[in-house]
């Protein structure tokens, strides 16, 4: 009879001792899954074509552009890389407080000799989307001397396709060959893979998207208006287009801080 009281009285010591950590287990689990849901990071991808003199929507003039970096700077931002906001989106790896991602689409020639000089003077860096076949045919866009220069000093250099087509226009099997055809040639002139797409003249689908993800990219951008966050299709990701207009620096400063309405609402994202 005292060996089994003594055993009732193990039983109840070890389960006295092991009440915390089961008890503790789900919060622990719970905690790791609040932690996602709360990830309310929202990272501004700002998108410019051409910084030049050109009196088009397009081109963000030089001088506008400086002020744009130099206001970026006063307030705060941190340019990061698509990699780190996969990383942080996925995995919850923090960023800096205003992350921000300077995009350009389409590799301009004025990319290299008037953004970078300035990105640089303020320790910035970009993603610039190179449609492959234009580089060293055409002398409006970079050539690759110049796009191997920025890929080492940290810009990220993705995919425009090879031609620049509207995506939804072809058919799959001319899709994927845009797709996989001008990363052969980002990795065969920089020495590695392109990981980030961005769709020329902004058109995709959602079956685009899956074909996008099926040739081994990270993500893609669009040309639809928002800031990117938890919600966000990575297939799909939102920007902030930069124009410019009569009032390049206080629409700028609006676009960097307006929030859509809808996604206020609780608009949910595709
Ligand atoms: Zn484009």
């Amino acid at each position: 009879m005292k060996s089994n009281h003594a055993y009732k009285y193990i039983l109840v010591a070890i389960l006295i001792v092991m009440l915390p950590m089961v008890l503790s287990a789900p919060k622990a689990m719970d905690a790791k899954h609040m932690q996602r849901h709360e990830n309310d990071t929202k990272i501004v991808v700002l998108n410019y074509h051409k910084i030049d003199e050109m009196n088009i929507a397009l081109s963000v003039y030089p001088k506008d552009f400086d002020e744009q970096m130099a206001y970026l700077k006063e307030e705060g931002y941190s340019t990061i890389s698509p990699k780190e906001m996969i990383d942080n989106l996925e995995n919850g790896v923090p960023l800096p407080e205003k992350p921000v991602i300077i995009t350009f689409d389409d590799g301009y020639l004025d990319n290299y000799t008037n953004a970078y000089p300035i990105l640089k003077k303020y320790g910035f860096t970009a993603t610039i989307f190179v449609i492959t076949d234009f580089i060293g045919t055409d002398p409006r866009f970079m050539n690759w001397d110049q796009v191997r220069e920025l890929s080492k000093e940290g810009f990220t250099i993705g995919s425009h396709t090879m031609q620049h087509k509207s995506l939804t226009d072809l058919k799959e099997k001319d899709i994927r060959a845009e797709l996989i055809g001008s990363n052969k040639a980002l990795e065969s002139q920089l020495g590695k893979k392109a990981e980030f797409f961005a769709y020329p003249t902004g058109t995709y689908n959602l079956r685009i998207a899956q074909i996008v993800k099926e040739c081994g990219y990270k993500a893609a951008f669009t040309i639809k208006y928002g800031n990117v966050d938890q919600a966000s299709n990575i297939y799909a990701l939102e920007r902030v287009p930069i124009f410019h207009t009569e009032q390049t620096f206080n629409n700028f400063c609006q676009r960097l801080q307006y929030t859509p309405l809808l996604e206020r609402l609780g608009w949910i994202k595709i």
